[in-house]
């Protein structure tokens, strides 16, 4: 089976309606069906994002979902709330989320569970800080995450996972192409099919090392935040793609 690139956008606590002029720019307009173009706006824009996106044929995704369907979350958002916007895809333990929420892997697999219940692709998130790399813990931090995160029953095709070293999220440094290949053949080995398993790379993606980074084989697309706000350079990260 071959695996289909994506390169996605993670626009973060940004977006305004004004911005949903994203979608009506020229290097987007263009139909690309071999590949998946998803965005994930703030939950504000997203079924806005949906009308605008789907007319060049991308895809959006929430940024977060709650575990349960319903119930007493002020503030919360579920899966279902996401799929009914018109998402495809929700991200689901970004490391922002497990720092600044408390986040733990098993809330997180609690999440795409969530996702997987209403009808949603997971873009779940694995990395480790810069603390566990210098101490030699990278594999084995990604490994539990992995383990602990992944929904109940799922299979390797039922989501896509997201490598973001912490260290390289909106600093400007990313991960040399020795480590992302050696974390990206680590992720598939841990898992019974995981030839067919999706791997994003995320960290500081931009369009001036996008196509070094999306060349390694064991590397099927791109999470972007900073570099994902304007079209110019979405559109370009997406140019990079191997065809
Ligand atoms: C992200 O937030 O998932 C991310 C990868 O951000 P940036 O591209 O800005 O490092």
């Amino acid at each position: 089976m071959t695996r289909r690139m994506m390169i996605a956008g993670n626009w973060k606590m940004n977006g305004l309606e004004a911005s949903l002029d994203f979608f009506s720019h020229n290097d987007l307009t263009r139909d690309l069906p071999g590949m998946d173009r998803v965005i994930c706006p703030p939950a504000t824009l997203l079924r806005a994002a949906h009308h605008a996106a789907s007319r060049c044929g991308i895809d959006v995704g929430g940024q977060d979902c709650h575990g349960q369907e319903s119930g007493a979350h002020t503030g919360d958002i579920s899966a279902e709330m996401v799929a009914d916007c018109g998402a495809r895809y929700v991200i689901v333990g970004h490391s922002e989320r497990r720092a600044n929420h408390a986040e733990s892997s098993a809330m997180v697999k609690d999440k795409a569970q969530a996702a997987l219940r209403a009808g949603l692709t997971p873009i779940l998130c694995v990395g480790e800080t810069q603390g566990e790399r210098e101490s030699g813990q990278a594999e084995s931090v990604v490994g539990r995450q992995l383990a602990d995160s992944w929904p109940q029953d799922a299979a390797d095709t039922d989501l896509v996972i997201a490598y973001e070293p912490v260290w390289a999220i909106g600093t400007g440094l990313t991960a040399s192409l020795d480590d992302i290949a050696a974390m990206h053949g680590f992720i598939r080995a841990q898992r019974p099919g995981g030839a067919d398993l999706r791997i994003l790379y995320g960290g500081s993606v931009k369009p001036g090392n996008a196509a070094d980074i999306l060349s390694l084989s064991d590397v099927d697309g791109a999470l972007i935040g900073g570099a994902s706000l304007t079209a110019e350079s979405f559109a370009a990260i997406v140019d990079s793609a191997p065809d």
